[in-house]
């Protein structure tokens, strides 16, 4: 069998306004974002993403072995259910500060910077 699949990232600052994959917001032009492209399943892909969302892709471990098997949708249910488990109240806030938590839990260091 001939493996096909391939994934490149890399950190890069927009020339152009780009949303992010995963939560959907904006990501402004001179703001860093993770760029990502590869190929699976004989389908080439690409995506701007900010970076501590395409962090929590590996830190909350949703890669198996199925890295496209990834959408929004799935991401976000991943982020909510992190959220529940950290969380003590169980008041559900917006979806923007459950992901802050689980940004600063998972991907921020003590500077605040995301790593
Ligand atoms: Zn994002």
């Amino acid at each position: 069998m001939i493996m096909s699949t391939f994934h490149n990232e890399r950190r890069v600052k927009t020339r152009k306004p780009h949303r992010c994959e995963w939560c959907g917001k904006p990501i402004e032009v001179g703001e860093t974002a993770t760029y990502s492209c590869g190929k699976f399943d004989g389908y080439f892909y690409d995506r701007y993403a900010h970076p501590g969302c395409e962090k929590l892709i590996y830190r909350l471990g949703m890669i198996e072995c199925d890295y496209e098997g990834i959408d929004p949708d799935g991401w976000r249910q991943s982020v909510r259910d992190t959220y529940e488990g950290l969380a003590e109240e169980k008041i559900t806030p917006p979806f923007d500060e459950m992901l802050r938590v689980v940004l600063q839990e998972y991907v921020w260091d003590k500077q605040q910077r995301i790593i």
